[in-house]
């Protein structure tokens, strides 16, 4: 069965090797067979198919690929973030909070918080969301969010190394040997990327040497890794990263130049956070610094209920452009083939034969649009295979 999808104003594919190329053709069309791209060009010399779906003058582009989420988690800290809003002192406990409230919850709620979380973003365009744990910091709880988030998705991430729980603050070396030993060997099945919050910042995340541990640990367990570092000064998140051949370094706001150079020469991924910077009103990293260093990046929603609660990639790429001083293309680019790389996926985040059949469809004539009209719902996603998330169509 071959699915002929027309009426598409501008097509946006993702498959030019620089972030500024976005491959555009207008009035496109693509086959589709078996859930797989089979043939993309102009519409007038577009083959015979079975079905036809008409989009109506509509933009498409790869479905955004949101390579950074923490979904697994009850309740919210709303307060908190009024709180920051308003410069009003405030300790709630930060993620001790979301810790406790997805402890306490049973498997079916924090289930529907998650489908709920998925469906939200999936309407936003989005059809391949990464989830990690760090909420449940107990084997017990960590093998349980990961379960749950495999349910969602291929790609979970173990992050019991998210920070030292409020019950073992004094003793951190413990907890390292908690997260390295029982709870990697409980979380490793559930889980094809380790990661860890490398911040010597925070007197609750990593230093350089408890993360290269964990990264050394999840490696010989069989995982992939990568890194949340540099969010809250300079640090050693990025050289970390690099060293240990991490698919990723996300975050990166405090970069030095060593730090970008070291990236150019690797093939970790830059992942840039802009709704981190929103939501905590810090200064946003300069986007254009990465790409003229010859770093790749991607962009990414960190859709978590401290620092980040928004699932829109079209608000981060709206911010990328508005903020970080891209333009509307290596935006696109960066939250769809970029995101694609972070997850070292080739099936996703372009538009070209043998991809995944995973679009984002705009109420849009092109995809400026999404930097241009920020906070108007205009993409929702369009998947016709089986593949990250299933039974999307
Ligand atoms: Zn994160």
């Amino acid at each position: 069965m071959s699915t002929l999808v027309h009426g598409i104003s501008q097509l946006v594919t993702c498959q030019g090797a620089e972030p500024a190329d976005v491959g555009l053709i207008a009035e496109a069309a693509v086959v589709v067979q078996d859930g797989r791209i089979a043939w993309v060009g102009a519409a007038s010399v577009a083959p015979e198919c079975d079905e036809a779906i008409d989009l109506g003058g509509r933009a498409v582009l790869p479905g955004f690929v949101d390579s950074h989420a923490h979904l697994v988690f009850a309740g919210d800290r709303a307060g908190e973030f009024t709180a920051r809003m308003t410069g009003t002192p405030y300790d709630g406990g930060g993620i001790g909070v979301s810790m406790a409230a997805t402890r306490a919850a049973t498997d079916d709620e924090l289930r529907a918080l998650v489908a709920a979380r998925v469906a939200e973003m999936r309407a936003q365009g989005t059809t391949t969301i990464e989830i990690k744990s760090g909420y449940g910091l107990s084997v017990h709880d960590e093998e349980r969010a990961l379960r749950i988030a495999r349910e969602f998705t291929s790609e979970t991430t173990f992050l019991g190394a998210h920070v030292v729980p409020p019950e073992m603050r004094g003793e951190r070396a413990a907890y390292v040997d908690l997260v390295t030993g029982p709870m990697l060997a409980a979380c490793a099945p559930q889980a094809r990327w380790v990661d860890v919050f490398c911040e010597p910042n925070s007197p609750y995340a990593f230093t350089e040497d408890e993360s290269r541990q964990v990264l050394a640990a999840g490696i010989a367990a069989g995982l992939l890794p990568r890194v949340h570092g540099n969010q809250l000064g300079p640090g050693p998140g990025i050289g970390l990263a690099v060293e240990m051949g991490a698919a990723s370094v996300d975050h990166c706001t405090f970069a030095s130049d060593d730090d970008l150079e070291a990236l150019a020469a690797s093939s970790t991924v830059a992942t840039l956070l802009p709704g981190v910077e929103f939501s905590t009103r810090s200064p946003y990293p300069d986007g254009r610094r990465f790409l003229a260093a010859g770093v790749r990046i991607a962009i990414a929603s960190d859709c978590n209920p401290g620092t980040c609660y928004s699932s829109s990639m079209p608000f981060m790429i709206a911010l990328a452009v508005r903020e970080m001083g891209l333009s509307p293309a290596e935006a696109v680019w960066a939250a769809t083939a970029g995101g694609a790389a972070a997850l070292r996926r080739n099936d996703i985040g372009r538009i070209a034969v043998g991809a995944l059949a995973h679009f984002a469809v705009l109420e849009a004539p092109s995809y400026e649009h999404l930097a241009y009209r920020p906070g108007v719902p205009l993409a929702r996603s369009l998947v016709l295979s089986e593949g990250a998330l299933e039974g999307a169509r």
